[in-house]
């Protein structure tokens, strides 16, 4: 894949890029590796004067990062700016938090170990290799790099080839705010160039966050290096709605669990599933609503849904809904392809959906919703972990034993009750089966790329 901003709006090549050569691969891992080693001797106060420094220069340059955002990638504008504002406040949690969330911890008692003291603390591991998808494109590089800069650790950017001009301001975000040359750096390299970087003895660690096959192949050439990894994958997330829930507003909610960022979200709430006694109620507000999103250009403030950012993932989609309804599904709004420049699809909301069907299973990314009728909790919990995927799930619900049950009985990374699915600085982030392993943010994120160190003293 070319690395250039190709415009979805237009479908307009605008900038092509050149990869980095080896040499020049070679020189960004040793800077990396020298930024490391300074940055270990530096304390958190240091460092986190740095962060502070970077999340106010990423405010300063709000506008422009978020026409970035929405030119690379069709993010509607509203929701870019709101995606970089979001990233600066994530710098600043991880700078005001990560001495406390890191603090070292003493037995009370060390003569049941035989020492005079003994406990652990969180050092940095080195350089960590951050694979990462177009769809936040700056979100998701900052809550990696936030916590693992804050932690010590040196962090090199292998991004999306589609958002190459992000790639580019995130190359020097770190080192304009303080931190050391290298600290943090972009590689500009295509997929096939990954497997080198990560064999490389300097790279220690990696976090990958995309597609299913791109994690299986990172964690199978880490695990052979025995490196850590945490992977952050795809997700198709159930929304079940209860006859005890505000059906009104679940409606609302779940027109903005799936359909904002275009549909293109990991935890985009992706499989409705009903109650059938407010199945009909539910899906008419559902449906009159998502009819009436606004389709457009993503730089006008008005727009709802802009196009998606590829043009083989909106013929992904057009593909999956195609064999949803070849096999009988029912659209109840959008399922075509709008006629007019860009790679849009229509808003689309789908009934009927049976087994055989891709949708049924595969993850849809973009803003094609289906929606399922059951009888009872059972057949909703069923239907909901009926997916090799587990990212987080919602659950509306009036009932306190209800929710409760629901909580017990999904297999999924979270669980938002009467809410909709987000990522917060303040709480882990991951999946279990094949969405992933690890965890970002919070404390169990800023920990995963350190060493828990043992110290023992007699
Ligand atoms: P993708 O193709 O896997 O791309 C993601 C990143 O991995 C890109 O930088 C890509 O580089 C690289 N890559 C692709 N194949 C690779 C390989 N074999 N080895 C190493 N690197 C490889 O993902 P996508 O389809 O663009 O993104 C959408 C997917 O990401 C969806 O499944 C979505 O659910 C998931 N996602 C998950 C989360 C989460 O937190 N769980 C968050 C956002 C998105 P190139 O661009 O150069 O190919």
């Amino acid at each position: 894949m070319a690395i250039a901003t190709i415009n979805p709006f237009t479908g307009l090549t605008e900038q092509e890029f050149a990869a980095h050569t080896d040499a020049e691969v070679d020189a960004r891992i040793a800077a990396a590796q020298a930024a490391y080693e300074t940055m270990r001797g530096t304390t958190y106060a240091q460092r986190a004067q740095w962060m502070r420094n970077a999340a106010q220069l990423l405010e300063d340059d709000v506008e422009h990062v978020a026409r970035l955002i929405t030119i690379e990638m069709g993010r509607p504008i509203k929701g870019a700016r709101a995606e970089v504002l979001k990233s600066a406040k994530g710098l600043r949690y991880y700078a005001d938090n990560a001495e406390q969330l890191l603090a070292p911890e003493q037995l009370a008692d060390p003569s049941v170990v035989g020492a005079s003291s003994a406990g652990t603390r969180y050092a940095p591991i080195g350089v960590i290799l951050a694979v990462m998808p177009w769809n936040y494109p700056i979100w998701q590089v900052l809550r990696f790099a936030g916590p693992a800069l804050m932690a010590g650790n040196a962090g090199l950017l292998k991004h999306a080839s589609n958002v190459p001009q992000a790639a580019l301001y995130l190359d020097t975000l770190f080192e304009r705010g303080g931190f050391p040359v290298g600290a943090f750096h972009s590689l500009l390299i295509p997929a096939s160039r990954v497997e080198g970087v990560l064999r490389d003895p300097r790279v220690k660690a990696a976090t990958l966050t995309g597609s299913e096959p791109a994690g299986r192949s990172l964690a199978s050439i880490a695990g052979s290096e025995v490196k850590h990894v945490v992977l952050e994958l795809g997700g198709s997330d159930p929304f079940v709605v209860m006859p005890s829930a505000d059906i009104d507003k679940a409606a609302s909610v779940a027109v903005t669990a799936r359909n904002q960022n275009n549909g293109q979200s990991c935890i985009a709430a992706k499989r409705f599933i009903v109650h059938t006694d407010v199945y009909d109620e539910f899906t008419r507000l559902f449906s009159e609503r998502v009819a009436a999103l606004s389709l457009g250009d993503p730089l006008d403030e008005s727009t709802d849904v802009g196009p998606l950012a590829t043009e083989s993932g909106r013929d992904e989609l057009e593909g999956q809904v195609a064999d949803a309804v070849a096999k009988g599904a029912v659209v109840r709004v959008g399922g075509v392809v709008p006629d007019r420049d860009g790679w849009f699809y229509e808003p689309t909301v789908l009934e009927g959906i049976t087994p055989e069907m891709r949708l049924h299973l595969e993850e849809a990314f973009g803003p094609v919703a289906t929606v399922y009728r059951v009888a009872n909790r059972e057949e909703a919990l069923a239907l909901a972990n009926g997916t090799t995927f587990g990212l987080s799930s919602a659950v509306w619900t009036n009932d306190a034993e209800e929710e409760d049950w629901f909580i017990r009985g999904l297999d999924a990374g979270a669980v938002f009750v009467n809410g909709m699915t987000a990522s917060y600085p303040e709480l882990p982030f991951g999946g279990v089966k094949d969405s992933g392993v690890g965890r970002e943010l919070a404390a169990a994120g800023i920990r995963e790329f350190c060493n828990l160190q043992t110290v023992w003293k007699g």
